[in-house]
């Protein structure tokens, strides 16, 4: 196919003095070249840990990794730390939710925007440092020559997430991974950093990953999304038929989880009860079985008794029929 980003059942296994932590068992999805998809769940889904996997992050020595997953048809799976150094920075960059894990505070902002320019592109470090002051001022820095050289303290929270994201798009990557990019942010400043994050999607061509736990978020960033629970996707589509016509109960959920825009009430309408599994035991067959409101109209114990595919495409991970599913969309979801 042209997908870009190609991951095939991917088991990512941490081996703890409790037992195997099965963070990530059997997932499959595409990216394509200038695309973003969006992968939603609670903390604990398994969406960080897949993404950690993608950049080659996690640790070695406690982790097994099963499955492939092909980066403009390279296996990285199996590639050595000297290939994913390359790649990182290159090819590939992340955002996190904190600039503060990622900015170092003893070198000034510019030097650290320009240091992979350095490193991969083998600039001179006036070239780079002229890259670091053009990137300043593309992600919204004002007076960029004269910030370029201030150490990240002297930034604001969401300056510094700006400028974490000069630093990512450093070198031009084809793949821009974001976990929760504006979580720390307030909702103003989120909006700006969303807004400047497609803007340069736009200029760069990247393909974007956009890790969070809001889908509100994801609505207007980007073309797809996966629902992702207890370290399986259990939902998948366009951002339209996810947000328009969510099938999972999960999904459903997140959903009405979400504040209610056109009421004054600040509640969540119908929150998802309990929390996530422990992925060291994780729950038989349909892992959000504990959690489901809907169990009784399947049959027998099918929920908690076998374990719901997700077909390929747009589809959802659950016994409920097509039916079913519309019936209830349409009686007890929707009207919110
Ligand atoms: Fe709920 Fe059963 Fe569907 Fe799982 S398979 S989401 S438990 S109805
Ligand atoms: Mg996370």
């Amino acid at each position: 196919g042209d997908a870009f980003l190609s991951v095939r059942d991917l088991k990512v296994h941490f081996s703890t003095e409790g037992g195997v932590v099965k963070a990530v068992d059997g997932l499959s999805f595409d990216l394509a070249r200038g695309k973003t998809l969006g992968i939603v769940g609670e903390s604990g889904s398994g969406k960080s840990v897949t993404n950690l996997a993608v950049l080659g992050l996690h640790d070695r020595r406690k982790t097994a990794i099963d499955g492939s997953i092909t980066l403009d048809g390279q296996e990285l799976t199996d590639a050595s730390e000297k290939q994913l150094e390359k790649l990182r920075g290159k090819k590939m960059a992340m955002i996190f939710q904190d600039a503060l894990t990622a900015l170092s505070p003893y070198y000034t902002v510019g030097r650290q925007i320009a240091e992979p320019f350095m490193k991969h592109n083998g600039a001179s470090k006036k070239d780079a440092r002229m890259r670091a002051i053009d990137l300043l001022q593309k992600v919204g820095i004002p007076h960029p020559q004269k910030r370029v050289d201030d150490y990240p303290h002297q930034f604001s929270g969401g300056m510094r997430q700006r400028a974490m994201i000069a630093m990512a798009l450093s070198c031009n990557p084809d793949l821009l991974i974001a976990d929760e990019p504006t979580t720390a942010l307030d909702v103003t400043v989120q909006a700006q950093i969303l807004d400047l994050l497609k803007d340069l999607q736009q200029e760069f061509g990247s393909a974007i990953i956009m890790i969070t736990h809001d889908l509100g978020v994801v609505g207007n960033m980007a073309d797809d999304i996966m629902v992702m629970y207890a370290g399986r996707a259990v939902e998948r589509g366009t951002v339209r038929e996810v947000l328009k016509s969510p099938q999972h109960p999960y999904t459903w959920g997140l959903l009405s989880s979400m504040p209610n825009l056109t009421s004054d009430v600040d509640e969540p309408l119908m929150p998802i009860p309990g929390s996530p599994p422990s992925l060291l035991n994780p729950p038989s067959g349909c892992a959000f079985h504990p959690r489901c409101g809907f169990t009784d109209l399947v049959s027998g114990e099918r929920c908690s008794g076998e374990r719901p595919t997700l077909p390929g495409g747009r589809a959802a991970a659950c016994h409920l029929t097509g039916d079913q599913r519309q019936q209830v969309f349409i009686e007890k979801i929707q009207p919110r």
